[in-house]
This record gives structure tokens, C-alpha cells and sequence, in this order.
């Protein structure tokens, strides 16, 4: 990753704090190390309990087992323990105590040991693998109990069972153990397994999530590279986009949006400056040209008269252009607020045609309010009186003397809608979309001939824009035009 990532902030608390910068992959794969390391850790330590258990369980069962073969052996031989050497037969044959010593030197160190005590814990017998050690006895047992300890010290797991007589009273306590050592061999040896390799795989696991990690967000690092190899010369790049149709292709998807929308606005900033220089320097060099061609020789003065009068005219050209072009300025960069509020339709267009009417006058044309238009709107009074003059005196502008052009309002559900017909050239259907684009005419020649610049309906627009007026046109050649005004609920 790119130096973009040293900037990380971290969400703490109310405000933003700076953390150590770590790449996104870096912390995705150490966010699933951590976890996993806990789930890991969790089953290891799951597993050694388990095992633990079920080596006891098993060890236990075998105590059991060695108990009641042990008792069933002292109750055929008359309650005596046969089959060790320091254990006397009572009843039985001379043979049978040969056979049982045979069986009971065959026990070596790993078979179970064998133990009697009396109730004060003095030995009474033992089993010959026990040689001279003793089995551990706690008088503290009253019943049968499984427990560890140790036999010349090995660990052996022991079961201490009482021996009740007739009367119900215990009066000796038969031990039995058998030699843990192997299983703990294994259990320790399962533990070591596990201890090593936990943090083997652990790494190994980090290692594989961050190349995983790394292979994953390449197309954001395709995302940076093109954003930062983007100026504002070579906007026509875009991130390739990724095959799986995920959230990173999302992501693509829209930058590339963004990018295609930043192109777009440039280019029309661009075509803008164009125009408008354009439109400058027209004016500009007519004056230049004029004023050159009188200073060469001296004139009569009624030509120097007409000649001032014509540049005057087209300095007073360059001042509208650039009245607009400011306006255009202001309301693009929303430094001018509407202020809103409510607006009386009728004073507004009253006020309007008050100051167009001598621009009627001239070409002979009636303007009328039909149904004498009222009602009220939410507006900004003076963005409202500009949409309006501008409509109207393009109505006039467009339309042969003698005509008239009508206003009027009516309500479509909650919203009230104004409509200006005027029976003028008309525009052709394929041109209507983009009559509010900046600088576009229709008929260059006629227009620019009628004084307009192409400005006055892109400010109309960016108005109804900025007052949530919707704004619609519609148009028959040679018939004339209609605008339709829909002021937005009160
Ligand atoms: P201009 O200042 O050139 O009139 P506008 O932005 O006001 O610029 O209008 C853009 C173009 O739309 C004009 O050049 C004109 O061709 C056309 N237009 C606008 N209003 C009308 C109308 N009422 N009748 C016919 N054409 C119109």
C-alpha cells in the first residue's frame, strides 16, 4: 500500500485518533490471526480436557474392573486374597495356591497393585508388585473413591474401596492402583504437540491471510493507482474492472461513475470558458476594429457619431454578457441562497411586464393575463421576477410584431402551474432539451442578431433549480412556444 495509508484514523470515543499506520492487509490478516489463535487456543485446551477425562474414565473403569475381579477371586477363595506371595490361602488347595503365586509373579511393575489395610490403615496384604512400597490410604474415604497418587514415585490412579463385614461396619479397605505412566506419557506428549504447533500455525495461518488479504484488495490498490496517475489532463482513465461482480466491483463501478461525471464537468467547464472568451472577444475586436479604422483619417461627424454609436452598442452588449456570466458565477458556486418565501404570482408578473412593455410596444405585442393569474407561491420574489423576464422578453424576442402572448395560472393538485404561449418561430423539437444549456441557440444567426448570448434560459434553469420550481417546455415550429412554471407545494 501506498503512503495514503499512513493517514488511518480510528474512530475513538467522540473524536478521531491517530493510530500507528498498518496496511489494510496487514490488519485484515492480523484481525483473523487473533481470532482464530482465541478458537484455536479454545479447542487445543478443549481437546487436552477431553483426552485428560477419558484417560481417567478409561484408567477408572479398569480399577473397577480389577475391583470386582479382585473381590469375586476373595469370595470363591473363603474372603481370602490368593494369587500374591505375602497373601496366605485360607481354604484353598496347596495346588490352587501354586497356581495363584504362578499368576501372581507373572504381574509385573505395569499390572495393577493390590493392597488390603485394616480399618486403622495398617497393611494386611499386598500385592508382590509392590514389592516393598505401599499404597497410599486416606481414612478420610468412607465410601469407594478414584484418585491419583504414587507408587515409588510413578503416578498411579487409585481406587479405595471399604470392605463391610457382616455387621455393616467396614473393618478393612481394599486399594487397588495401576500405573499411569505410559498415558501420561502420552498426554504430555499431546500437550507438547499442541504447544509446538500453535504458534506454527498460527503464523503459517497469518501468513496465508495476508497473501489472501493481498490478492483480495488488489483492485483497491488498482484503484490508487489510477486515481493518483489521474490530472486533470488525462481524466479519461478508469479502474479496470474486476471480474466478480462484489462489493470491490461496486466500488470500481462507482469511481468510474465519479470519474465519468468529474470528465463531464470539466469538459463543460472548459466548453464554457470557450464560449465565453468567445463571445468577449467578438464584441472586443469589432470596438478595436471600428476605433482602428477611425483614428487612421479624419472624418466627418456624423460618421465619428454613428461609429461611436455602434461600438456603444456593442460595449453594451459586452456588458449584458458579462452581467450574465456573473450571475451564471454565483448561482453555480450557491453563494446566492434563495430566500424563500411567499410570493403573490400575479404582483410578480405585473411588475415583470411593467418593465417589458415598452419591448412589447415596439414590435406591437399584446401580452395578456388570461383569467386574471393569482395565487400564491414559495419563491424568492427577485429570482422569480428574473425567471420571469427572461421568458417573457425571449417571448417577445421570438415572436412577429403584432402577435400576443398569454399568461396564465391553474392549479394541478397541490401545485400551481404558470404558463407563457407565445405564437413566435418556435423551436424544433430536437433542439428543446437543449435550449437551457449554456450558450446554445437555436438559429446562432437570428439570435445573436436579436442581441441573446444563449445565457438567459441556463440562468432561468439554475433559478427554478435553486427554488424548486420544475420548469418544462414544449414547442410547434412557426406556431409558437409554451412555458410552464410548476411552483412547488406551499
Ligand atoms: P438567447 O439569449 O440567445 O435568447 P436563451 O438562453 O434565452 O438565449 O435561449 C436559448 C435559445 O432558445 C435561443 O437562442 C432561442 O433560439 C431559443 N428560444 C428561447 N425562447 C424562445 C421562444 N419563446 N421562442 C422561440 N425560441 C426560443
Amino acid at each position: 500500500m501506498t503512503g495514503s495509508t499512513n493517514n488511518k484514523h480510528e474512530r475513538h470515543g467522540a473524536g478521531w485518533k491517530r493510530i500507528p499506520s498498518m496496511s489494510l492487509r496487514n490488519r485484515m490478516a492480523f484481525y483473523y490471526t487473533v481470532t482464530t489463535a482465541f478458537l484455536l487456543a479454545v479447542v487445543f485446551a478443549a481437546i487436552l480436557l477431553m483426552v485428560d477425562r477419558i484417560v481417567y474414565i478409561h484408567f477408572d473403569e479398569e480399577l473397577r474392573h480389577e475391583v470386582a475381579e479382585t473381590l469375586e477371586e476373595a469370595h470363591v477363595k473363603g474372603q481370602a486374597f490368593v494369587g500374591f506371595e505375602s497373601f496366605r490361602c485360607i481354604d484353598g488347595t496347596e495346588e490352587e495356591l501354586d497356581e495363584y503365586k504362578q499368576r501372581g509373579k507373572k504381574k509385573d511393575a505395569d499390572s495393577e497393585f493390590i493392597q488390603v489395610v485394616d480399618s486403622t490403615g495398617q497393611m494386611v496384604r499386598k500385592s508382590v508388585n509392590l514389592s516393598r512400597n505401599l499404597l497410599t490410604f486416606n481414612p478420610a474415604y468412607s465410601g469407594v473413591r478414584y484418585f491419583n497418587s504414587f507408587v515409588a514415585g510413578e503416578p498411579v490412579r487409585q481406587v479405595q474401596v471399604p470392605l463391610v463385614n457382616s455387621k455393616g461396619i467396614a473393618d478393612a479397605y481394599l486399594i487397588i492402583a495401576v500405573p499411569m505412566k505410559s498415558a501420561m506419557i502420552i498426554l504430555l506428549d499431546l500437550q507438547n504437540i499442541m504447544l509446538v504447533s500453535f504458534p506454527a500455525v498460527i503464523l503459517i495461518l497469518f501468513i496465508l491471510t495476508r497473501a489472501i488479504a493481498g490478492r483480495s484488495i488488489r483492485p483497491i490498490e488498482e484503484v490508487i493507482a489510477t486515481a493518483e496517475k489521474m490530472t486533470q489532463a488525462s481524466l479519461d482513465q478508469r479502474i479496470p474492472m474486476p471480474h466478480n461482480q462484489d462489493e470491490l466491483y461496486r466500488l470500481s463501478a462507482t469511481i468510474n461513475a465519479l470519474f465519468d461525471r468529474l470528465q463531464d464537468a470539466f469538459q463543460r467547464e472548459k466548453q464554457f470558458t470557450a464560449d465565453a472568451s468567445h463571445e468577449l472577444k467578438t464584441p472586443l475586436a469589432v470596438v478595436k476594429g471600428t476605433l482602428d479604422v477611425l483614428v487612421r483619417k479624419p472624418r466627418d461627424i456624423v460618421h465619428y457619431e454613428d461609429r461611436i454609436r455602434y461600438c456603444l452598442d456593442e460595449l453594451n452588449r459586452m456588458a449584458r454578457l458579462i452581467d450574465q456570466l456573473l450571475m451564471l458565477a454565483r448561482y453555480e458556486n450557491d453563494t446566492k441562497n434563495p430566500n424563500i418565501v411567499k410570493v403573490e404570482i400575479s404582483e410578480s408578473l405585473h411588475s415583470v411586464i411593467s418593465r417589458i412593455e415598452l419591448l412589447a410596444l415596439e414590435k406591437q405585442i399584446s401580452i395578456r393575463l388570461e383569467n386574471t393569474p393569482s395565487g400564491t407561491v414559495a419563491a424568492d420574489p427577485a429570482m422569480l421576477e428574473m425567471m420571469l423576464e427572461n421568458i417573457l422578453s425571449n417571448a417577445i424576442k421570438y415572436s412577429p410584431a403584432g402577435s400576443s402572448i398569454e399568461i396564465a395560472t391553474s392549479r394541478r393538485a397541490v401545485h400551481l402551474v404558470c404558463t407563457i404561449t407565445d405564437h413566435g418561430v418556435g423551436i424544433p423539437e430536437e433542439k428543446l432539451q437543449k435550449i437551457f444549456d449554456r450558450f446554445y441557440r437555436v438559429d446562432e444567426s437570428r439570435s445573436s442578431s436579436t442581441g441573446g448570448f444563449g445565457l438567459g434560459l441556463s440562468i432561468v434553469r439554475k433559478l427554478a433549480d435553486l427554488q424548486h420550481i420544475g420548469i418544462s417546455v414544449s414547442s410547434t415550429r412557426n406556431t409558437g412556444t409554451t412555458f410552464e412554471l410548476t411552483f412547488p407545494a406551499l
